[in-house]
C-alpha cells in the first residue's frame, strides 16, 4: 500500500490541489451548517423579518455551490490522478514486454498472460481514484470540524474524540482479513481463467478422447471456489460497513443525548449551538464512513497492485554493451555446450568454442551439416536447447534483444526486406537519420549502387511485397549496405552460394574485408577465399563440431578438410 501511495505522492500538484479542493469542502460544508443553523435560528426563535433573510440564503447558496464544487474538483483529481497512474504502469508493462519478448515468452507470458496483467492494471483504479481522494479528505476536513465543534461545545468535542477512535482501530481488525481474503480471491481468479482457458483450447482433443464430461466438472469447480471467495470478501465488506454504521450512531446518538439534556434540562446552551453541532457532528462520522468503504476499494487496488509490481520487478534484461551504437567493441563469445534440436528431428550437438573479438570465423561443412542452424542460434533466432552463448561473461539471454540485435547484423542468404523503399530498407538498420551520400557509399560498398542507379527512382524504388521484385543476391547486397549503414560489432553472413560475376565478388571481398575492421564476422563460407582468409575454421559434421583451427592447422591434422577443399575445387587450389 506504501508504494501506491508513494506514487501518489509523487505527483505533487495533483496532491496540492486534492489539499486545497478539500480544505474548501470543509469551510463549505461548516459554512453551510452555519448558514442554515443561522438563518433556523433567525426565524424560529427570534422571528426575524423575511427580507432581511435575504443575504443570509445568499450565503448558504454560496456554501452549497463550493462544496458541491470542490466535491467534483475532488472526484476529478482523483480520476485524473487514477488516469495518470494506470498509463504509467501499462506502458511499464508494454515496456517490459517489448524489451525482452524472447524471454517473455521463455518465462511463459502468452497472450493471455499478458491481457490478464493489464487488466490488473485497471483494478489499482480505485485505490487511486477513491481512495486516495477520501484519504485527503479525511486527514482534513474532520479536523476542520472537529476545531468548530470544539470552539462550540468542548464536552461535545471529548466525546468525539473517545469514540471515532473505535473506527480506525475496527477498520484495522476487519481490514487485516479482507487483505487476505481479496488476494485468494485475486488467485482463484488467476487460477480460474487459467483453467478455462486451458480447457477451451483443448477441448477438441479432450472430446475426443470421452474426457468432456469430466472437464465440465473441473470448471463448475473452479468457479464455484472463485463465487465462494467473492462472497467472502463482500461478507467481510458488509460486516464492516454495518459495524462502522453502528459506531457511528452509537456516537451520534450519545452527543445527541448530551446535547439534549444541556439545552432542556440544564439549559446550558444556546439553540444556535446545539443545532450547529447537531448538523456538524453527522458530518464527521459520515466522512470516516466513506474512507472506511474507500479503504475496502484499495484493499482490492493493493492485491492487483503487488502482482503488477512483481511483474515490473522482474529482472527483464541486463544492458551490457549499453545503447550507443557507435564505438562499440566486437564481444568475445563463449559457446559452452550450445547445442540445439528440432523436435524430434536434427539435431546440433553440444559445442564448445572460444570466439575473441575481431575474429574471422568460417562456418564449413556438406549441405546438411547444421550451418544455418549454428548461425541462426548464435544470433538468438533459435533458442539454444541447451548450454550457453556467454556473451562477455553474461549469458545470452540475460542481454536485452534491443541492445543484443543493435550489435549484430544477420545476413542471411534470403534476407528479409519489407514493403517500402529501397532506401528506408537500408536506413531501417542504423537507427539514426543518414544522409543521402551515407546511403551511397554504403549501396557502393555493398556492390549493389549500379543496380539501383539502372532503376527508374533509384533508391526511391519500392520493393518488398508490395513492390518490384528482387533477386536473393540483390536482396543480400541490400542487406549488406544495412551492415554498413548500421556498423554492428557482430555481423553474421551466410555467404552466396550462386556463382557471382568477378566484379560482384571483388567489391564483396573489400567489403567484408572492411567490415572485418571494426567487428566479428562470422561467415557460413561457400568461397575458398573466406575460408583460407579465416583465423578460426569450425568444420561441421553432421551436427557435430568435428574440427575447429586455421586453415594450416586444418590441412595438417584433419584429413576430412583435405578432401572438402578437394572436392570443393577439383583439388585445384590449397
Ligand atoms: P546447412 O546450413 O549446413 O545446410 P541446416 O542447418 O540448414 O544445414 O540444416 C541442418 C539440418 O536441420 C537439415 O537436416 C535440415 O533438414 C534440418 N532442419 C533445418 N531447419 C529445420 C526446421 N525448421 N525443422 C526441422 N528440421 C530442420
Amino acid at each position: 500500500m506504501n508504494d501506491l501511495k508513494r506514487l501518489a505522492f509523487q505527483r505533487k500538484n495533483k496532491m496540492v490541489f486534492l489539499v486545497v479542493a478539500s480544505l474548501l469542502k470543509g469551510i463549505a460544508t461548516i459554512g453551510q451548517a452555519f448558514f442554515f443553523v443561522f438563518i433556523a435560528d433567525r426565524v424560529f426563535l427570534q422571528n426575524a423579518a423575511f427580507e432581511s433573510l435575504f443575504p443570509l440564503f445568499g450565503g448558504l447558496f454560496v456554501a452549497i455551490l463550493l462544496r458541491a464544487g470542490a466535491g467534483y474538483a475532488i472526484g476529478r483529481a482523483g480520476v485524473d490522478l487514477a488516469a495518470d497512474v494506470k498509463s504509467e504502469f501499462r506502458k511499464d508493462l508494454i515496456k517490459s514486454f517489448a524489451e525482452n519478448p524472447l524471454l517473455s515468452a521463455a518465462q511463459g507470458q502468452s497472450g493471455q498472460k499478458v491481457s490478464l496483467l493489464m487488466d490488473s492494471v485497471d483494478e489499482v483504479d480505485g485505490f487511486f481514484s477513491k481512495y486516495i481522494p477520501q484519504l485527503m479528505q479525511t486527514y482534513i476536513i474532520p479536523l476542520l470540524l472537529l476545531g468548530v465543534i470544539f470552539t462550540q461545545n468542548w464536552t461535545t468535542g471529548v466525546i468525539i474524540l473517545i469514540t471515532a477512535p473505535f473506527i480506525p482501530v475496527f477498520m484495522a481488525m476487519v481490514g487485516k482479513g479482507t487483505k487476505k481474503k481479496a488476494d485468494e480471491k485475486m488467485e482463484q481468479l488467476n487460477r480460474f481463467s487459467g483453467t478455462f482457458l486451458d480447457i477451451l483450447q483443448g477441448l477438441s482433443t479432450l472430446k475426443l478422447f470421452g474426457q468432456a464430461e469430466t472437464q465440465q466438472q473441473e470448471i463448475r469447480k473452479s468457479s464455484l471456489s472463485f463465487r465462494d471467495s467473492t462472497m467472502d470478501v463482500l461478507k467481510s465488506a458488509f460486516l464492516s460497513s454495518l459495524m462502522l454504521e453502528y459506531i457511528s450512531m452509537l456516537s451520534i446518538g450519545i452527543i445527541a443525548l448530551e446535547i439534549g439534556l444541556r439545552l432542556v434540562v440544564f439549559d446550558s446552551i444556546s439553540f444556535f449551538t446545539a443545532f450547529f453541532i447537531l448538523i456538524l457532528v453527522p458530518d464527521f462520522f459520515n466522512l470516516l464512513k466513506d474512507f472506511g468503504s474507500a479503504f475496502h476499494t484499495a484493499r482490492g487496488s493493493v492485491s492487483a497492485a503487488n502482482q503488477l509490481s512483481a511483474e515490473l520487478e522482474k529482472k527483464h534484461s541486463v544492458l551490457i554493451w549499453g545503447d550507443e551504437v557507435l564505438a562499440q567493441e566486437p564481444p568475445h563469445l563463449s559457446l559452452e555446450g550450445l547445442s540445439f534440436r528440432y523436435g524430434e528431428g536434427f539435431a546440433l550437438n553440444p559445442l564448445r568454442a572460444e570466439i575473441p573479438p575481431y575474429s574471422q570465423v568460417a562456418i564449413v561443412g556438406k549441405s546438411g551439416s547444421g550451418k544455418t542452424t549454428l548461425m541462426q542460434l548464435l544470433a538468438g533466432l533459435l533458442p539454444q536447447t541447451e548450454g550457453e552463448l556467454i556473451v562477455n561473461g553474461i549469458p545470452r539471454e540475460a542481454i536485452s534483444e534491443k541492445s543484443w540485435f543493435d550489435q549484430l547484423s544477420y545476413i542471411s542468404q534470403n534476407p528479409y526486406l519489407f514493403a517500402g523503399t529501397i532506401r528506408e530498407n537500408m536506413e531501417i538498420g542504423a537507427n539514426r537519420k543518414v544522409s543521402d551520400e551515407e546511403v551511397l557509399a554504403a549501396a557502393k560498398k555493398a556492390g549493389i549502387a549500379e543496380m539501383i542507379f539502372a532503376l527508374e527512382q533509384g533508391f526511391e524504388t519500392l520493393i518488398g511485397e508490395a513492390g518490384r521484385g528482387l533477386s536473393g543476391g540483390e536482396k543480400q547486397r541490400i542487406a549488406l549496405a544495412r551492415a554498413f549503414l548500421k556498423k554492428p560489432s557482430l555481423i553474421l553472413f551466410d555467404e552466396p552460394t550462386t556463382g557471382l560475376d568477378l566484379r560482384t565478388e571483388q567489391i564483396l571481398q573489400e567489403s567484408l574485408r572492411e567490415l572485418q575492421k571494426t567487428s566479428t564476422v562470422i561467415t557460413v563460407a561457400h568461397r575458398l577465399h573466406t575460408i583460407k582468409q579465416a583465423d578460426l575454421i569450425f568444420f561441421l559434421d553432421n551436427g557435430n563440431l568435428d574440427a575447429a583451427g586455421s586453415h594450416d592447422e586444418l590441412l595438417q591434422n584433419y584429413s576430412p578438410y583435405e578432401e572438402m577443399l578437394a572436392a570443393q575445387q577439383g583439388g585445384s587450389q590449397r
